[in-house]
């Protein structure tokens, strides 16, 4: 069986405790490789090695930093295919979808901010008639970067690569779930002449090697996605030590459907916010608003074409639907499919497992599921589920359109349907949502802030926002009369 190593100081290394997790394909339920179970000692080792990478990779210009993000960028192109097979196996998501979506994202986000940091300001000048103003944003030092498994190399790419360009040296941590890409990615840094230490990749569970991590004193900044139930575990333990936290959540985000919507398109792209990735994308539409006066028409054809989706090997190009990624979280959504039924919910389609014939037969399968008749106060509308499973609601106007979407702990995107752009940009206006997107779903410029309000998230990843929270303002002030 494949062991995975740590990325340290430019090497693979063993845990220094040569303990190791099992790590399963989950269309298959089978385990394929261990990852390391690391702990501080792997983590002191680490820091140790992103802090003797900084004096050097800071003071390089920023020209410099954006060869090394580009190369990157090229190498994990290069192995677009072999990398979107690794994530395929390790989230059990389609592999079309890690083909066109995860991989090439990754790719995306080296581009990008190689280019972008060229236009952030890391000097500027206040001058009035008594003093000259210089304002200058330094890197922070040593940063952690910590990822979830819903889009492995995609999110982990996302932070690590304003972290670099920036001048920061990074350790970064994948979930121990899915591990694969972020374990590969170290060829890839090594292949591109990273200087040693200035990314170091630890495996390990949040618990362990996590908290190590965001407890060390050598980091000066975390970045984090993952659960609201995690992130407040990170905001109070760094919270004494003064670390800068940018903290990405949980959501029960609204999509809100008006009867003079374009209909078609609405309809084919709420299927698709609703189950991508099996609903696994925080970004997923969970609660399904639909006008009174289409309630019912709206239902019909939305299970028609729920119902219709391709459950499968995620191997195979035809498949829509993969597998849940681990199997304590394949329990959780089928406790809340029982639950919703408790509450009164009505199971229009889905709700079951699904046997799989042939290599797939121990994965971890469910039906994508909708479900109505449920009110928005009960758990199942309030407690995020990340999984295939939506709930319909009607409404009756554009107040209670908006008093419903804000009515969850979380804020983190909303989807309106409606070809009244006024009114669409009312609601936009007034509903607690860091993204909203009118007519459309998941399109994103990478310019622009991305994150979530409330139980969703705390500060901003993307454009300015995240190459602020990588960096640290001074202003030096001197008196000229
Ligand atoms: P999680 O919080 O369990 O784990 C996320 C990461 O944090 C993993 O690497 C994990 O090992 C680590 N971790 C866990 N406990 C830790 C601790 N005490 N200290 C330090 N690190 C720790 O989340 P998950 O189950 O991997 O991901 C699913 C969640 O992520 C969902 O809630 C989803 O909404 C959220 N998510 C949010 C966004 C966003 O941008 N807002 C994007 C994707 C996923």
């Amino acid at each position: 069986m494949e062991l995975l190593s740590n990325f340290i100081n430019g090497a693979y290394v063993n845990p220094k405790s040569n303990n190791y997790l099992d790590v399963f394909e989950p269309a298959t339920g089978q385990v394929y490789c261990q990852v390391p179970n690391s702990n501080g000692d792997d983590i002191h080792l680490a820091v140790n090695s992103a802090i003797d990478a900084f004096p050097e990779w800071s003071s390089l210009s920023l020209d410099e930093r954006s060869v090394f993000l580009n190369t990157i960028a090229e190498m994990i192109e290069s192995r677009l295919d072999e990398f979107a097979k690794y994530e395929s196996r390790d989230t059990g998501k389609p592999i079309s979808l890690a083909r066109s979506v995860d991989i090439p994202r990754a790719v995306s986000n080296f581009r990008f901010f190689a280019e972008y940091a060229s236009q952030f300001e890391f000097e500027f000048n206040i001058n009035n008639d008594s003093s000259h103003n210089t304002v200058i944003r330094s890197p922070l030092g040593p940063v952690a970067c910590i990822s979830p498994w819903n889009l492995p190399l995609y999110l982990f790419t996302w932070k690590i690569a304003p972290a670099l360009i920036t001048g920061n040296t990074v350790v970064a941590k994948p979930s121990e779930l899915t591990p694969f890409t972020a374990f590969k990615f170290g060829e890839i840094c090594k292949d591109a002449g990273l200087p040693a230490g200035v990314l170091n990749i630890i495996h390990g569970q949040g618990m362990t090697a996590g908290d190590a991590l965001i407890s060390h004193s050598g980091i000066k900044a975390i970045s984090f996605t993952g659960g609201t139930d995690t992130g407040k575990v990170i905001a109070t333990k760094s919270a004494p030590m003064f670390k800068k936290i940018s903290l990405e959540m949980g959501g029960k985000n609204p999509a809100v459907v008006f009867s003079d919507c374009d209909y078609d398109t609405m309809l084919e792209t709420v299927v698709k916010s609703s189950f991508s990735n099996q609903g696994q994308i925080c970004l997923c539409s969970s609660r399904i608003m639909v006008e009174e006066n289409i309630y019912n028409k709206f239902r019909k054809d939305f299970v028609e074409k729920v119902s219709a989706l391709i459950v499968g090997d995620p191997i195979e190009d035809s498949t829509q639907i993969g597998s849940i990624t681990s199997k304590p979280h394949l329990d959780k959504v089928m406790t809340y499919i029982e639950l919703a039924q408790e509450e009164g919910g009505t199971i229009l389609t889905g709700g079951k497992p699904v046997t799989i014939k042939g290599r797939c037969e121990g994965g971890w399968f469910v039906e994508p599921t909708v479900i109505d008749g449920l009110i928005n106060s009960c758990r199942t509308n309030q407690e995020e589920i990340f999984g295939p499973i939506v709930t319909i609601i009607p409404f009756k106007d554009e107040g209670e359109a908006i008093d419903i979407s804000n009515d969850t702990e979380y804020g983190l995107s909303a989807t309106i349907w409606t070809e009244d752009i006024d009114k669409a940009t009312r609601l936009a206006r007034n509903i607690d949502a860091g993204v909203i997107w009118i007519n459309c779903w998941l399109v994103r410029d990478l310019r622009t802030p991305f994150g979530g309000m409330k139980q969703s998230g705390m500060g901003r990843e993307g454009g300015t926002e995240i190459l602020n929270f990588f960096t640290e303002p001074k202003n030096i002030c001197e008196q000229i009369s």
